[in-house]
């Protein structure tokens, strides 16, 4: 897949320093976007699956998933969010451009969904900026617990005060 960086033992996208995978590719073209050299699917450098499993299996660390948007990727995505689960038992955060309402509708979306703890979904909206607001750069963008919210069958939340 297509890899702009890998940021190891950080603590801004999500709780506990973390393993940050930042994915190469997205369309969302939000105005006032922090990053917008990560749009180009292209971008980066290739790396494999084995490749960051090395990587995040050194760290021993929880994992995010980051961009660009990861789901331009989906499916290698999922694959390598499903090895972690398997083999590692890691904690997985995933940032996307895209809503849950959309995702849902998504199967390929719905398929890495499977592997995903805390989703932050939505886009970048520069008049919803808010910097007091932990792990999010504006107020539309929600911290979805995944598995709760799938097994509801409606959105659930996560409270980013509850230990993981
Ligand atoms: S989804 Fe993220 S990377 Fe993509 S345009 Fe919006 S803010 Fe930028």
């Amino acid at each position: 897949m297509r890899v702009l960086k890998v940021v190891e033992g950080t603590s801004v996208d999500g709780p506990k320093l973390r393993t940050s995978i930042y994915l190469a590719g997205c369309s969302h073209a939000c105005p006032g976007c922090h990053n917008p050299q990560s749009w180009d699917p292209a971008g980066g450098e290739e790396m494999s699956e084995d490749e960051l499993m090395r990587v995040i299996a050194y760290n021993e660390a929880p994992v995010t998933f980051s961009g660009g948007d990861p789901l331009f990727q989906a499916g290698a995505v999922a694959s390598l969010a499903a090895r972690i689960k398997r083999e590692l038992g890691y904690n997985i955060w995933c940032y996307t451009g895209y809503t849950w309402e959309h995702i849902v509708q998504q199967p390929q979306l719905m398929e890495l969904m499977k592997s995903i703890d805390v989703l932050v979904d939505g886009p970048f909206v520069m008049a919803e900026r808010d910097l007091d607001i932990l792990f999010r750069g504006s107020r539309n963008q929600r911290l979805i617990n995944v598995p709760e919210t799938m097994k509801h069958g409606q959105v659930v939340l996560f409270e980013p005060q509850v230990k993981i």
